[in-house]
């Protein structure tokens, strides 16, 4: 087994996840089995609780794990599929060496973060090889160098790479070269200084990633390799992307990314087939049909906390030939202006995941005025709830009915929490998470675009439909056309005669990957174009 580690310097926000994802892409296209994981240093003890301003999107994995977003990248950029032991965080770390103690497990010694907490990290590292099968683990380290938390997993590193041989370790280190406007050049300093602290550390990195946002001469790179102690030729850059993060793994391969990682770690290994994933790109850059489509969101400035709905929604687009241009909607705009105002030239309505009672109001004029107009619409999790809610105010005349979420006093809780959810007071306690299986409908679109009649999806939600109200929505037109295999728990609704109206209490953006779109997400872009033709 081949360990890379990559950390990061000077700031955050470097792509280093996206960086380490491409490196998986190259080295499984050159034949190993690529394991991709990620160490966070903050002390919670996952992001399942941290709010999307905090930390963008919480990924979710097929055991139910909550974990950073890029995972998300990870499994999209290559054929692994992760579990919880792939993302590790000071808070599991401490939270697992404080139980140990209590029970004695240390008899009697003082417990210090050199050997404990190193051991536990390590061991981690140790129990992921044995347990996955795979020829290499890329260990991305979240924070930046220099951070305090992230000291103990540096250390931990040093012992590893002094452990198993430092012929089987490779350490790669991300940062930011900055133009400088006055000077008019790029600058090494940061880099200069931020190597200088993980060799402090005792770590000295073997291939330096440059983010830059200009060329990276020659002679820069002899400086990097001057000051930083490694040959010139493993100064790499990492420009910023022009079209599409999947053009990642292509720029890093013309900077020789992946064959000198092959070097340094001995690996002779065929080229990378890359034509397939070329292809994918070129689908990307270059379609012949494009469609608006809006997000109705309460998070829609943040770039991150609709991620994999983002990424998904390309993957369809470049499966139909069609550019998809997102429309981020804030959901209180719908509530200022009419949903009219906002959606009435637009090719599709997608209503994303969400907790609390925020924007709700706007969410449920934006489903009604899809169904109302035929617009295409895509409800994910809350966007499920949300049409549900619509449906029985303006289609079964249920007035005020609600989830019991945003509202405890509804008189029609047509959304609610199951008898066995109530008393869990834990957050996250009650929660159904990972991936659960569903049985379609005969004759449904989803079964249709599935083209099977069981699915396993991934979950992360808390309210469900109720099924007092199924036999009544169901006279009225709905559809449920996905539910729990015991039939108790609604999955996936639709409106039949309605040119694409499907919403899932799962979230399907969580197994789109670039050359195996999901089918729900391919079938409302196709939707979508439809619309755009018929305008
Ligand atoms: N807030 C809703 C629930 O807990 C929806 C969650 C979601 O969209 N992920 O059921």
């Amino acid at each position: 087994m081949k360990y890379i580690f990559v950390t990061g310097g000077v700031v955050s926000s470097l792509g280093k996840g996206l960086a380490a994802a491409s490196l998986g892409t190259l080295l499984e296209k050159r034949g190993l089995k690529v394991i991709l994981q990620k160490f966070d240093p903050y002390l919670n003890v996952d992001p399942g609780t941290m709010s999307p301003f905090q930390h963008g999107e919480v990924y979710v994995l097929d055991d139910g794990a909550e974990t950073d977003l890029d995972l998300g990248h990870y499994e999209r950029f290559t054929n692994c599929t992760l579990s919880k032991l792939n993302n590790l965080t000071s808070g599991q770390v401490y939270e697992s060496v404080i139980r140990k103690e209590r029970r004695g497990d240390y008899l009697g010694a003082t417990v210090q973060v050199i050997p404990h907490v190193t051991d536990e990290i390590k061991n981690r590292i140790h129990k992921v090889a044995r347990e996955m099968d795979g020829d290499i683990i890329i260990t991305e380290i979240g924070g930046t160098t220099g951070d305090i938390e992230g000291l103990p997993f540096l250390e931990a590193m040093r012992q590893f790479n002094d452990e198993v041989g430092s012929e089987n370790v490779l350490f790669i280190h991300a940062t930011l070269v900055p133009f400088i406007r006055a000077a008019g050049e790029l600058k090494t300093k940061p880099t200069q200084q931020s190597v200088a602290k993980l060799r402090e550390i005792g770590i000295q990195p073997q291939i330096i990633l440059c983010r830059a946002e200009q060329e990276v001469d020659d002679e820069l790179r002899s400086k990097i390799s001057m000051f930083c102690n490694l040959p010139k030729s493993n100064v790499i850059q990492f420009l910023d992307l022009e079209h599409t993060i999947y053009e990642a793994p292509l720029e890093l391969r013309k900077e020789r990314f992946d064959q000198i990682v092959c070097d340094a770690l001995g690996l002779d290994l065929p080229d990378p087939d890359l034509s397939e994933w070329k292809s994918f790109v070129n689908r990307i850059i270059h379609p012949s049909n494009e469609i608006r489509i809006a997000v109705v969101g309460k998070y829609i400035e943040l770039q991150d906390a609709y991620k994999s709905i983002y990424e998904a929604l390309t993957h369809a687009g470049a499966s139909n030939d069609c550019r998809v241009s997102i429309v981020r909607l804030d959901s209180k705009e719908i509530v200022a202006d009419g949903a009219a105002a906002h959606l009435s030239d637009l090719h599709g309505i997608l209503i994303p995941g969400g907790f609390g009672e925020r924007g709700i109001e706007g969410k449920v004029a934006a489903a009604q005025y899809a169904r109302e107009n035929n617009i295409p619409y895509f409800g994910l999790c809350l966007g499920m709830q949300i049409a549900t809610i619509e449906f029985a105010r303006n289609v079964c005349g249920l007035e005020n009915a609600n989830s019991s979420e945003f509202d405890p006093d509804t008189p029609h809780p047509v959304i609610c929490l199951l008898e066995e959810q109530k008393d869990v007071d834990e957050k996250g306690g009650s929660m159904r998470l990972g991936t659960w299986e569903t049985l379609l409908t005969k004759g449904s679109r989803s079964q249709e675009l599935y083209g099977s009649d069981k699915v396993n999806e991934r979950h992360r939600h808390r309210y469900e439909f109720n099924q007092d109200y199924r036999q009544q929505m169901e006279e009225a037109g709905l559809l449920i056309a996905g539910t729990s295999p015991d039939g108790t728990l609604t999955e996936i609704i639709e409106l039949p005669e309605h040119p694409f109206f499907v919403a899932s209490q799962f979230h399907p953006e969580f197994r789109s990957r670039p050359n195996k779109p999901h089918p729900l997400f391919a079938g409302f872009v196709k939707a979508g174009l439809e619309c755009a033709k018929k305008a």
